[in-house]
């Protein structure tokens, strides 16, 4: 500062005009010497901000020369929103400050604005009494900029999860972020400062000592490398490393930073993935074992039997009962052999997902009476039916239930080598209807219950030992009846107990009401047929697979504008059906019948008495025909529409 306060000397308040002239006081000469040379940018301005004094520096730093801006006011090197600065700092210096450090912005002549760290002092005479201010400023603006950067990397490292510790290349700890904190439950202040090994397993005692000796001498980052660590809650938990040097200013490694990630449950993951692929993977292989198992054996022994008794009808002459019996035998192991691939390409169809249901409402009492009537009748083991009414209409695909009835009719029979009598009760349980089939039977024993849905399981016991079975129906069972959103299970107070098979089913909640045509038809792929066929015409269709399921809906209050209907139908047939529509709420409505029957014409009127509008032949193109005459009989609403 004295440097400047001697050459103040030339500096006269307010004064303008061009510089004093060279003095020839030595100690002023080396004062102009040292003003003129030195790096930093130095000015001289009066208490009214006019510039005095300008060095080559300042030249430098902001792009005019001393003969520019000598004589001017200094504001010109101020950004707009900085002018009040200058008044700012005489305030402070006539306030009796001897020197004022601060940093600010200034403009340079190319319109740029730097970052300046400016020291003010005033000027004074020698009795004192400030006469202007001389400054010395210096660029930092690069300075600012890395301070920026640095602050931000700061930042992000604070604010990583990741555990970013920094570490002496003695292993004592620098720094230490949040996500430090989250990983292993110390602070900071805990731990800058203490050595790294608190979280070295003592197991592992040399561990950070090898990193960082390997990292000083191969000159590189660690990839990442996983490794274990201790909490301060004293837990171990695996973690995934990268370790990098810190370099001073000259490059040398002084230091270095770890980055940790918590991998504990990633690998608690990847063991049990491991795990239960190799679960999957070996019950996979088993059940094709036991799969090649029941093809060698299942398989062969009907074929074998078939192939015998051909050969015996092909090689030897037989009386004509012989040849009968050799014949029924040949039928049944026939019919064994369909049934078992019949079932196995079943359950692979609906374990693939490739089974698509074709659910429409139904009457499960009708359902549940045609399974029995086709289980057939069988005087020592007896079925018996105990519906709870009102029973809903369910939604399913019918095919689909009628076997998962068949299949559970059959076991209670077969499984009941004595006889008894079979009961199946249905009872409705929220929006489901659950439907029990019990026998008198052999029973199950207890550990024999979590596996019977199980593909291919059978229970191995001496009583069942002549009892043939392929340990499929129940897997296929609970499969139709899970793919339903139902669910199976089974009750067995032990062997020789007799079983109770459970399975759910949905309930139509609500009935639908409104529909233009309802299609009764059992063959669902033609009801499909029809339905997709009257939607393309604008029309909504209800399908019925069954003529008690579509008078429960008349019942129930649907009232459809037409009716298509077949006249083979799996319960009541078509003709009764007809000629109920009245009793049921529905006349005056098109009907048409569409059947493979070939009906004589007195038949004919006699559907017509009853209100048939036409009666149409199943062959090509008669649903289009059907669909056709309806649309045409409700065309104002198509219109409409
Ligand atoms: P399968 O009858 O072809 O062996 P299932 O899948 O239908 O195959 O049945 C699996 C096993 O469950 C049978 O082997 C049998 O031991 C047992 N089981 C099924 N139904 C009954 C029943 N009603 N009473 C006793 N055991 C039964």
């Amino acid at each position: 500062m004295s440097r400047l306060l001697v050459s103040d000397r030339r500096i006269k308040p307010a004064k303008r005009g061009p510089p004093a002239e060279p003095t020839s006081d030595p100690k002023l000469q080396l004062a102009a010497m040292l003003v003129e040379s030195s790096d930093d940018a130095i000015m001289a301005t009066t208490l009214e901000s006019v510039v005095t004094a300008w060095n080559p520096a300042a030249q430098r730093l902001f792009g005019y020369a001393a003969a520019d801006v000598v004589g001017k006011n200094i504001s010109f090197l101020l950004p707009a929103d900085r002018i009040d600065e200058l008044d700012a700092v005489l305030g402070r210096m006539e306030d009796g400050a001897r020197a004022l450090r601060y940093e600010s912005k200034r403009v340079h002549r190319a319109g740029q604005v730097l970052d300046v760290a400016m020291t003010v002092s005033p000027i004074r005479e020698p009795d004192g009494t400030i006469v202007g201010t001389s400054t010395i400023a210096h660029d930092i603006t690069e300075r600012k900029r890395t301070d920026a950067v640095a602050a931000e990397m700061a930042a992000i490292v604070d604010s990583s999860n990741d555990a970013i510790v920094g570490k002496t290349l003695e292993g004592v700890i620098t720094t230490w972020n949040r996500g430090a904190q989250k990983l292993y439950g110390y602070t900071s202040a805990e731990m800058v400062g203490r050595s790294v090994s608190v979280l070295v397993p003592p197991d592992r005692p040399d561990e950070v000592r090898e990193i960082l000796a390997d990292m000083v001498a191969h000159d590189a980052r660690t990839d990442h490398f996983e490794t274990q660590r201790v909490r301060k809650d004293g837990r171990v938990i695996d973690v995934s490393l990268t370790v990098s040097p810190i370099r001073d200013s000259d490059g040398v490694i002084v230091g270095a930073s770890t980055v940790a990630r918590d991998v504990t449950e990633q690998n608690v993951m990847a063991e049990a993935l491991k795990a239960s692929e190799l679960r999957s993977v070996m019950a996979l292989s088993h059940a094709k074992d036991e799969m090649v198992s029941l093809v060698s054996h299942e398989l062969r022994t009907p074929l074998a039997s078939l192939l015998g008794f051909t050969e015996l009808l092909y090689s030897r002459e037989l009386s004509e009962p012989q040849r009968k019996q050799y014949l029924a035998i040949m039928l049944r192991e026939g019919r064994r052999l369909s049934d078992l691939i019949n079932d196995v390409l079943h359950l692979q169809r609906l374990e693939a997902g490739h089974q698509d249901l074709n659910v429409a409402p139904a009457d499960l009492e009708a359902l549940i009476r045609r399974a029995v009537v086709s289980a057939g009748e069988d005087a020592k083991a007896p079925i018996r039916m105990l519906v709870s009414t009102p029973l809903p209409l369910v939604i399913v695909d019918t095919d689909a239930v009628l076997q998962v009835l068949a299949n559970f009719l059959t076991n209670a029979r077969k499984y009941s080598p004595e006889g008894g009598s079979i009961l199946v009760t249905t009872r409705v349980v929220g929006d489901m209807v659950e439907i029990e089939i019990q026998d008198h039977g052999l029973g199950l024993p207890a550990d024999a219950l979590p596996k019977l849905f199980a593909t291919f399981y059978r229970v191995e016991s001496t009583d069942r030992r002549l009892i043939k079975g392929t340990g499929l129906g129940l897997a296929i069972n609970r499969k139709i009846v899970e793919s339903h959103g139902g669910h199976v299970a089974v009750h067995s107070d032990g062997p020789g107990r007799g079983s109770r098979f459970m399975f759910s089913l949905p309930a139509v909640v609500d009935t639908p009401k409104a529909a233009d045509v309802l299609i009764v038809e059992d063959d669902i792929g033609y009801a499909r047929l029809l339905q997709e066929q009257f939607v393309a015409r604008g029309l909504t269709a209800v399908r019925a697979g069954d003529a008690e399921t579509a008078e429960r809906l008349l019942r129930e209050g649907m009232k459809p504008r037409a009716v298509v209907t077949d006249l083979v139908l799996p319960g009541l047939q078509g003709e009764a059906f007809v000629g109920r529509l009245e009793a049921d709420g529905v006349g005056a409505v098109p009907v048409v019948v569409l059947t493979v029957k070939n009906l004589a014409p007195a038949e004919i009127s006699a559907l017509e008495r009853v209100g048939v509008t036409a009666v149409l032949p199943k062959e090509a193109g008669a649903s289009q025909t059907a669909v056709g005459l309806i649309t045409q009989a409700l065309a104002p609403k198509v219109r409409g529409a």
